[in-house]
């Protein structure tokens, strides 16, 4: 059987090596700091347990939306008590954290804690408080992740500039708070802090909120109207020049943005008592001696993989968010990934296809999307016809006073065929699936309205949605 050793124990690492233990590979995972990687402790976990904490102070000011009043007394009031809801967080971490370690002792997965480095024929050197090892196996898979990216102008001092792992900690909420980018993280964070009361201001480069080819512009534009009526401010097509500490408050400067082709208007001050910077990712490869080990990587330092995660020496496969933005950065994709890269280790030739995958952002509303927007669809050469279904127009919805959103389907003009599905509102990250499933087995708009659906449900919407398709063909 072979041996493998794995260098990170992130969503890609962890399933890999759960996936080589359970075929009977003899299997080394390494870690550096914490099982879980980036998704279980500083990322979609974290910011998950804590958008829980945000919707149940957003419901509590709502009780009186549903009937629900106090018995006595003054109107209740709420806030947040971030020492609370941070130590709420841990506990859910430490939870699934400790699952992880305990499923690697049941499989035999040999959980090696230290900093690994590549050496000479495929050899592994892990570093840690015990001396130094050195490890041979048959393949290593890279599960390295990414970490949050320092812009010069906004230097980080956790305190007053801050990125997204330090706002996952934060012991109070700040009255406002700047965000520096409407990607994902930002939009999530946004959303989040506003319900706890912060007065917040998201300054993104591009002419719109999540401006990802992967997001439908309708659900940018929806979002965009949710955070308005929030009022969560958005400074479109602008950035932050400079920002400087000055008695206890942070003085923005902010221009047009250097992104956005004919971006103009003045420049302006927004005097604010926190700056989030939320402006993407880098590799985490300090010290993995990838070019002596000849594992080369992009300009930018992602590692570079075909479709099979084989890096360019034989043997060494890659997976997950060290392959950067050319791929995509999600825990699932990771995971994927690392079963891919497994098979390929057991001598099978596998690749993974990239068409069909679910992602789900995590704002108020929810956004779930999975396959091409419609811009895309289009840029690819389809002719393509798209519907949309509003989500007040569900009687789920009304009863859950759930009004904002929508479903966008997008087909194939003559075949039907669905190239992509865009969800915006409650629990559109878990609608999506049904879409997901729907493109994995090449369905089409009659085939989803041809399904039955239980009423009343949200997932009525997706019903809807193609039987206008169908309807209006
Ligand atoms: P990582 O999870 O980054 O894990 C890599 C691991 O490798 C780390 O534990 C690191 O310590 C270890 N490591 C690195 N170098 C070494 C070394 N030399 N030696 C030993 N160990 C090493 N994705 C979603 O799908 N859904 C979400 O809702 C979501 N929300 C997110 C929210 C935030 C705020 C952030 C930052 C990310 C979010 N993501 C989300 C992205 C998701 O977290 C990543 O795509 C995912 O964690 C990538 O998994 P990975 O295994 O490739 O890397």
């Amino acid at each position: 059987m072979p041996s493998i050793t794995i260098i990170g124990a992130g969503p890609g690492g962890h399933i890999a090596a759960f996936e080589a233990a359970r075929r009977g590979a003899d299997v080394t995972l390494i870690e550096k700091e914490h099982v879980g990687g980036t998704c279980l402790n500083s990322g979609c976990i974290p910011t998950k347990t804590i958008k829980a904490s945000a919707d149940a102070l957003e419901n509590a000011h709502r009780l009186a939306e549903f009937g629900i009043t106090q018995t006595e007394g003054d109107e209740a009031r709420f806030r947040a008590d971030m020492a609370a809801v941070v130590a709420r967080k841990e506990r859910v971490r430490q939870v699934l954290c400790g699952g992880l370690e305990k499923t690697c002792k049941s499989l035999n997965v040999r959980l090696l804690r230290g900093a690994a480095e590549l050496g000479p024929d495929k050899t592994v050197i892990v570093r840690n408080e015990d001396g130094v090892e050195e490890i041979k196996s048959d393949s290593i898979i890279l599960a390295t992740g990414s970490c949050t990216v320092d812009l010069p102008s906004l230097p980080i001092d956790h305190e007053y500039i801050i990125n997204s792992d330090d706002a996952l900690n934060l012991d109070h909420v700040p009255e406002s708070m700047v965000i520096v980018g409407g990607g994902v993280i930002g939009c999530e964070l946004a959303f989040i802090y506003r319900a706890f009361g912060s007065a917040v201001t998201v300054v993104q480069g591009m002419d719109r909120l999540l401006p990802l080819p992967s997001v439908d512009v309708e659900m940018s534009r929806l979002l965009q109207r949710e955070a308005k009526k929030r009022r969560i401010k958005l400074e479109l097509g602008k950035t932050v020049k400079s920002a400087e500490v000055r008695d206890g408050k942070v003085v923005c400067e902010l221009g047009p943005s250097p992104f956005l082709e004919g971006a103009t208007g003045p420049d302006s001050t927004v005097v604010t008592d926190m700056v989030l910077v939320a402006v993407g990712r880098k590799p985490n490869n300090d010290g993995l001696k990838l070019a002596e080990a000849g594992v080369e990587v992009d300009g930018r330092g992602w590692i570079k993989a075909d479709a099979g995660m084989r890096t360019s020496v034989e043997g060494i496969y890659a997976i997950g968010d060290a392959l950067g933005p050319a791929r995509v950065m999600l825990a699932h994709v990771a995971s994927a990934e690392g079963l891919c890269a497994v098979a390929n280790c057991f001598g099978e030739n596998r690749e993974l296809d990239y068409n069909v995958i679910p992602a789900g952002i995590f704002t108020s509303p929810e956004i779930g999307t999975v396959g091409l927007s419609e811009e895309e669809a289009v840029k690819q050469g389809f002719e393509v016809r798209s519907q949309i279904f509003q989500f007040r127009e569900l009687g789920k919805a009304q009863a859950q006073a759930e009004l904002p959103g929508m479903f966008k389907l997008i087909c194939e003009k003559t075949s039907g065929r669905i190239l992509g599905v865009h969800i915006a509102g409650a629990h559109a990250t878990d609608l999506i699936a049904e879409a997901a499933l729907a493109m994995e087995k090449g369905l089409t708009a009659a085939d989803l309205a041809h399904t039955i659906h239980a009423h009343p449900t949200l997932a009525e919407g997706l019903y809807e949605v193609s039987e206008g398709w169908l309807r209006a063909s």
